[in-house]
């Protein structure tokens, strides 16, 4: 199940945003995709940061940005306030300003004052909080969103890392469920540098059948490394030497399977 969720998560590293708080606190605005993954959102975080503590995951340009020392949110607005009555009737001559209501001259970084678009709190410089944004990067990690493309093409919205409770009252996790001609659908995807292991389509396999699944859809990038066909219509392995390739060859396979008769006019 670990494994199902990382490789959701580092698929689309690239859309979680990070905040990062100089107390160390972090936050992320985890995509919607990732929220149709079949977890608990404070389990997705833990694997969030799992994934960063043990370097899968990187922060990407990171940049600093100023922020609300009241309530974090970041791009407050800028102004000029005089130091002394509060006034923005202030004329900025050279490094200083002068305030047109009571007189006062002060330094430029004196009168800069900055307002919350959030919650409305005054700050200056010197009381202004600086966080780090960034959104995150997977190293090495394959982008599965793909085979997702390929099946929203088809009206179709696949869960991610979804769970089904097999015969046994094991509790197995796909890559991909979706509904077709009335029942689930899944499919797994494993990704390798030249060739997938035939213990995971086995693995698979016995997933499929203990869950009860009719059709079932292994695709294996760039292929197995032993060419074996299950030999039943609807479990079928795809080979393909992308994802994207393979993502294609699966929409096909699910157009001939009458998936689109209802679907594409
Ligand atoms: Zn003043
Ligand atoms: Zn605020």
């Amino acid at each position: 199940m670990e494994n199902c969720i990382e490789k959701h998560v580092q698929s689309i590293a690239a859309k979680i945003d990070v905040k990062m708080y100089p107390d160390n606190l972090t936050e992320f605005t985890v995509p919607y995709l990732l929220e149709t993954l079949d977890v608990p959102k404070e389990e997705l975080i833990n694997q969030i940061n799992g994934l960063r503590a043990s370097g899968n995951l990187i922060l990407k340009d990171p940049y600093q940005t100023m922020a609300c020392p009241s309530c974090g949110s970041p791009d407050p607005f800028s102004r000029m306030v005089c130091p002394k009555c509060g006034s923005v009737k202030i004329e900025i001559k050279g490094n200083n300003v002068e305030c047109k209501e009571c007189g006062l001259r002060a330094g430029i970084l004196e009168a800069l004052n900055f307002v919350c678009k959030t919650c409305g709190k005054n700050f200056g410089v010197g009381n202004a909080k600086w966080i780090t944004l960034g959104s995150l990067h997977a190293l090495n990690a394959p982008d599965i969103g793909s085979v997702a493309t390929a099946i929203k093409s088809l009206g179709i919205y696949p869960k991610r890392c979804h769970a089904v409770t097999g015969a046994s009252g094991m509790i197995h996790h796909f890559d991909f469920v979706f509904e077709h001609n009335e029942s689930a659908s899944v499919v797994d995807v494993e990704v390798e540098q030249d060739a997938v292991n035939v213990k995971y389509l086995m693995e698979f396999l016995s997933k499929v059948y203990d869950s009860g699944i009719k059709e079932a859809y292994f695709i294996a990038v760039p292929k197995l490394n032993v060419p074996i066909d299950p030999g039943k219509k609807n479990i079928k392995v795809i080979e393909a030497s992308s994802i994207e390739g393979a993502s294609d060859k699966l929409k096909q396979i699910l157009i001939e399977h009458g998936i689109s008769s209802k679907i594409v006019h």
